[in-house]
């Protein structure tokens, strides 16, 4: 299948009201023509509704969309030219998988000849060109959404909009379909919105992340700017793991003291007069037996828990005075050290990790 290029989207102050609930307050985005952008937030902060209103199931209550600088509010959906998969295939379970992925291109009068040219192209992109003739039902789950998303490309849309495409797959499958998506993105070139309440499925497949809370966009970034440099709490607690230190005080210059009574450095500068706490990942931090050279920040605290995962463990920390249980993630080797509970370690870190953030 030829590389299409695919559309600018642009969101200009969209508003969504459901009766008397404001879904979306107000929210503004420019997505460049061929990113894979996702939407990424927990269940209820407005990822499919913004999704719905660019593909033109909804309509914004305020605010326009454009597709290529055009203003595309009030266009029917299949008037947009957008393609879209669901969590849900939705495919026509009595006729064959060619069939299925013929239906958009029948429905636009295309001629017989190029669709059987343009359905033998879409499967096999997909992987699916030995199950022309199979019918939905004989196929697996991956099998059915691997149609479903020939189905959504086989008219050369240039925006590919897609809800949770991978939500009824079990994780190894999703992660060979993830792979298939990217691959896919790169050989058609044309513009992917994704919709997923997954951080690692975001961070495996996107240009940038659109990070969603309670109907607004709290960051939009690269997965390594959002893990590296979140802007806010929310971003930095719902993108991996996060320590979070909050100051009982801080102390003269950089310095902030704990409810443990440690005093620990940092060395970003907070804005004067704001309340902030300090955001440490959990592989940032190291554990010693014995108190580690001068210099480094250092609490001293309890095993509480070890979580093996193969090439790492995350160790749970807990430091008298602190309500929190400090984690530390380790990477594992052959002859990493056992550490069991109730064992006594320093966690000690270098006072340039970490980021303040607003508290
Ligand atoms: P999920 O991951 O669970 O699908 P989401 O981030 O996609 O969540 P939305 O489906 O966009 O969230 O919903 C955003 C908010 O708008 C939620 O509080 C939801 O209850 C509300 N909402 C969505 N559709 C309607 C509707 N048709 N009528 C009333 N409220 C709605």
């Amino acid at each position: 299948m030829t590389a299409n290029a695919g559309s600018s989207i642009q969101l200009v102050n969209i508003s969504k009201e459901f009766g008397d609930f404001l879904a979306l307050p107000e929210l503004s985005l420019t997505i460049s023509p061929g990113e894979f952008v996702s939407f990424l937030g927990p269940s209820g902060s407005g990822k499919t509704t913004t999704l719905n209103i660019i593909a033109g199931f909804i309509e914004p209550t305020s605010g326009d969309v454009l597709i290529d600088g055009a203003s595309i509010t009030g266009l029917p959906p299949h008037r947009r030219n957008l393609g879209m998969v669901f969590q849900q295939y939705a495919l026509f379970p009595h006729i064959t998988v060619a069939e299925n992925v013929a239906f958009p291109l029948r429905r636009r009068r295309v001629s017989q000849a190029e669709i059987s040219k343009r359905v033998a192209e879409a499967l096999e992109l997909v992987g699916l060109d030995e199950k022309a003739d199979a019918l939905p039902r004989q196929l697996s789950g991956g099998q059915q959404q691997r149609v479903a998303l020939a189905r959504a490309i086989v008219y050369r849309p240039r925006v590919l909009l897609m809800d949770e495409p991978l939500g009824a797959l079990d994780k190894k499958l999703r992660e060979r379909l993830q792979h298939e998506i990217k691959r896919i993105h790169r050989d058609l070139g044309i513009t992917f919105v994704f919709v997923t309440h997954d951080q690692e499925e975001a961070l495996t497949l996107s240009d940038r992340i659109v990070v969603f809370d309670q109907g607004k966009i709290v960051q939009v970034g690269t997965g390594t700017e959002l893990y590296e440099r979140p802007e806010n709490r929310f971003v930095a607690e719902f993108i991996g793991e996060v320590n979070i230190f909050s100051p009982a005080e801080y102390g003269p210059g950089q310095t902030m003291r704990l409810d443990s009574g440690d005093v620990i450095q940092f060395t970003h500068a907070s804005k004067a007069g704001q309340k902030c706490v300090l955001a440490v990942r959990p592989e940032r931090l190291k554990l010693a037996r014995e108190a580690p050279e001068q210099g480094d920040n250092r609490l001293l605290g309890q095993v509480s828990s070890v979580d093996y995962f193969g090439a790492s463990r995350r160790v749970g920390v807990d430091v008298p005075g602190l309500a929190s249980t400090i984690w530390v993630r380790e990477a594992l080797h052959g002859n990493s050290p056992n550490i069991s509970l109730d064992d006594r370690f320093y966690i000690h870190w270098c006072s340039g990790e970490g980021t303040l953030l607003p508290a």
